[in-house]
């Protein structure tokens, strides 16, 4: 894996100098079944795409939109050919346009909210967004003006959509940012973690790019609490922003655990490098949410004959969007509902089989989510030959190393001003998320909001209107 990596940062860096998007190399056949899945809209289409909206006043997709973008304001502008521009007001909004057009679920958000959906189709405001985008991308265009140098440092750890958008905002109001970054490669769960399906590699690496041309630095390899201390980085900084994200996925703490695939690293593994992804024949993934969905649509997209999605409660209950759910089953994926795992069957270290319960629903959780009981003497066998589990991430361990106040749900808590218990620390993304889904676009708002109350807080100065 690790020449793989080394032809990732060799594309990423190659970025700097060039015009064009880095290429990743397309040398693998898995690479077609898991291309991205929607074309881009030709120059004709994007026109005419664009001529349909109303460019409604106080228009309720912008309202829809979690970090507001002017979205009539892009779409009239490619309307009128004025695509930088229309970059432009997407960006000023949003520094991961390009991350979010591919990511965001508009079905729920902007296009949810389309007036033209209630009897037409709503406009396709993610593949204009990206249509946008790519334009810029594309020309190797910068499109930032900066405010003076204010002389305050600020450290960022992690560079996941939280931290990038932080970073950016911070370098653009004039400040001198240095983001940390544990992994080899930066950007976070954009880069190790959306499928590529919906999202390559490439992209999430030529926005980190266009964040350094702001002039931040990056050190990657570099982990608070590990290789770096809390001290050190006061020491060296004005204020501390926490884009850690959460960690790895729980134990599901029955026997055979050892021979299950945790779903990240499979994930992970179907982005750096799929010929290298053991794929089994007859595939169950254990989970309900989006994650459970895209280890299941690697499987069958990389050849597995059967692929099932088992889940201890019903499908109402699931926490994966409605589209997603519909996606899997188009995709051939079939679904165990009220199906509890309680054993994995395996001779020799070769996975035959997942030994199940079925449940009951029950009474309502805090979350109004139906609680799900076994059954008595429900006990059944599934054959299978590989298990993949993808039941969420544990909440971020920086909380308890560095002894931050935390929600009751485990996630780090912060005020208003996204600042934690300790003073001039500050945190945002799904480290803080502890209620509603995690997704890229809430942690953009929530990286741009944070760097907007550091300014401030650092400054006394609000954000110039105009930069
Ligand atoms: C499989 C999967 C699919 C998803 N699909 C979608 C989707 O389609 N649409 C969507 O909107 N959202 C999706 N999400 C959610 C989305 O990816 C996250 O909400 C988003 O990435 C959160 O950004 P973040 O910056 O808070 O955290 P992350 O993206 O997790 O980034 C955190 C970064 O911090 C680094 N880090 C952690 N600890 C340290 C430390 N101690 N020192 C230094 N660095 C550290 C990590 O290595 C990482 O790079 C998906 C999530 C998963 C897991
Ligand atoms: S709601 Fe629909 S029609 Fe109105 S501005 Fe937004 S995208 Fe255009």
């Amino acid at each position: 894996m690790s020449h793989k990596i080394e032809d990732l940062k060799a594309c990423d860096r190659s970025q700097a100098g060039t015009r064009s998007l880095p290429q990743l190399k397309n040398t693998n056949p898995a690479n077609g079944s898991l291309a991205e899945l929607l074309p881009p809209l030709t120059d004709h289409e994007a026109l005419v795409e664009a001529n349909r909206c109303l460019f409604c006043f106080d228009a309720p997709c912008t309202h829809a939109c979690p970090t507001h973008i002017d979205i009539p304001g892009f779409i009239k502008k490619i309307a009128t050919d004025n695509i930088l521009g229309s970059a432009r007001t997407i960006l000023e909004a949003n520094l991961l346009g390009a991350t979010c057009a591919r990511v965001c679920p508009v079905q729920e958000l902007c296009e949810g909210a389309c007036v033209l959906g209630a009897e037409h189709k709503p406009i396709m405001i993610g593949r204009l967004q990206r249509y946008a985008m790519d334009h810029v991308y594309r020309r190797g265009i910068h499109i930032f003006q900066y405010a003076p140098s204010t002389g305050k440092r600020i450290a960022i750890i992690g560079s996941g959509p939280a931290g990038l958008s932080c970073a950016g905002e911070l370098a653009r109001l004039g400040h001198s940012v240095t983001v940390f970054e544990k992994r080899e490669l930066t950007g976070g769960l954009s880069t190790y973690g959306i499928i590529t399906l919906r999202e390559p590699m490439e992209i999430a690496l030529a926005e980190v790019e266009m964040v350094k041309r702001m002039g931040v630095e990056f050190r990657t390899g570099a982990e608070l609490c590990s290789s770096l201390t809390l001290s050190e980085l006061r020491m060296q900084s004005d204020a501390i922003f926490l884009g850690c994200g959460l960690g790895s996925t729980p134990q599901l703490r029955i026997p055979g655990e050892e021979h299950v695939v945790d779903g990240l690293a499979y994930i992970e593994q179907s982005k750096l490098d799929p010929s290298h992804l053991d794929v089994g024949q007859n595939v169950i993934v254990i989970g309900a949410g989006n994650t459970a969905i895209d280890c299941a649509t690697i499987a069958k997209r990389l050849g597995a004959r059967q692929v099932t999605i088992v889940y201890r409660r019903s499908d109402r209950e699931m926490t994966a969007y409605e589209h997603e759910h519909e996606f899997a089953r188009e995709e051939g994926i079939e679904f165990q509902f009220l199906t509890q795992p309680v054993r994995i069957l395996a001779e020799n270290g070769i996975v035959f089989g997942l030994a199940c319960v079925q449940m009951a629903l029950g009474e309502s959780d805090s979350c109004g989510r139906r609680t799900s009981q076994p059954v008595p003497e429900s006990e059944f066998i599934m054959p299978a030959d590989q298990v993949v589990k993808a039941i969420g991430q544990e909440k971020p361990s920086l909380a308890s190393l560095l002894g931050l106040a935390t929600a009751p749900s485990g996630h780090i808590a912060v005020n208003g001003n996204f600042e934690t218990n300790i003073p001039g620390l500050y945190a945002g993304g799904d480290a803080i998320r502890s209620s509603g889904a995690c997704s890229t676009v809430m942690a953009v708002e929530d990286g741009k909001l944070a760097a907007r109350a550091i300014h401030k807080q650092l400054t006394g100065l609000p954000v110039p209107e105009a930069l």
